[in-house]
């Protein structure tokens, strides 16, 4: 999809704040300074739209962006960000937890690791618990213009493997520099909504 329309509509803080248009949701996912804001952006062309870690206090709202009134981009905040108070972790959990698993609308969740490293065990929890509510994920392993060309394959199956991947399980390179994985992302999201 070549994106033209882009729009921030909603940080919601509760359920009732959702949109109401009906249109298919993307939910991403992923530990602050994944490189999530870098994806989005490079998904609806911009250079700077989404937000970035930088502004800490305004992740913890579920972001809605409006992509060609035909979908949602649905920015679930980062996963693993300790300077939250215990009590508004667990209300803004509980609030997470139901988007996933009650949304009408969700048609898939991209999980972003990224692709330096083993994943942590915050990113094996949540792809896990992904899994155990048969959420179609799709995970994306970012940053991967950091990694000499030689060594990707051991470095996917080095993901694979700590996520504990089944073979069909769907996993991409990406990077918001080169754009790499670009195409193959918006394939899975298109397939996705049905579009
Ligand atoms: P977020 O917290 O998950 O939204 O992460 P950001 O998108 O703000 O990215 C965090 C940092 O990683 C920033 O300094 C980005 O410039 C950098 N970054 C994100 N994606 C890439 C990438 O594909 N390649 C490289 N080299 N750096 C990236």
């Amino acid at each position: 999809m070549e994106v033209q329309e882009v729009e921030l509509v909603m940080s919601a803080v509760a359920a009732s704040q959702y949109p109401t248009t009906g249109y298919p949701e993307i939910g991403l996912v992923g530990r602050s300074n994944v490189g999530k804001s870098s994806l989005t952006n490079v998904l609806i062309n911009r250079k700077s739209y989404a937000r970035t870690s930088s502004q800490p206090g305004k992740t913890r709202t579920l972001n809605f962006y409006e992509v060609e009134k035909q979908l949602y981009f649905v920015d679930v905040p980062g996963y693993g960000y300790a300077k939250v108070s215990k009590k508004e972790r667990e209300k803004f959990g509980v609030m997470i937890e139901e988007y996933l698993t009650q949304r009408d609308q969700l048609r898939g969740v991209i999980q972003l690791v990224d692709g330096r490293h083993a994943p942590t065990d915050d990113d094996v929890s949540m792809y896990q618990w992904l899994r155990y509510y048969h959420i179609p994920t799709l995970i994306v392993a970012t940053k991967i213009d950091k990694i000499k060309p030689a060594v990707r394959n051991r470095e996917t199956s080095l993901i694979r493997k700590t996520l504990n991947m089944n073979a069909d399980d769907e996993l991409l390179l990406f990077s918001a520099q080169t754009k790499l994985g670009k195409d193959e992302v918006w394939q899975w999201i298109e397939k996705k909504i049905g579009g």
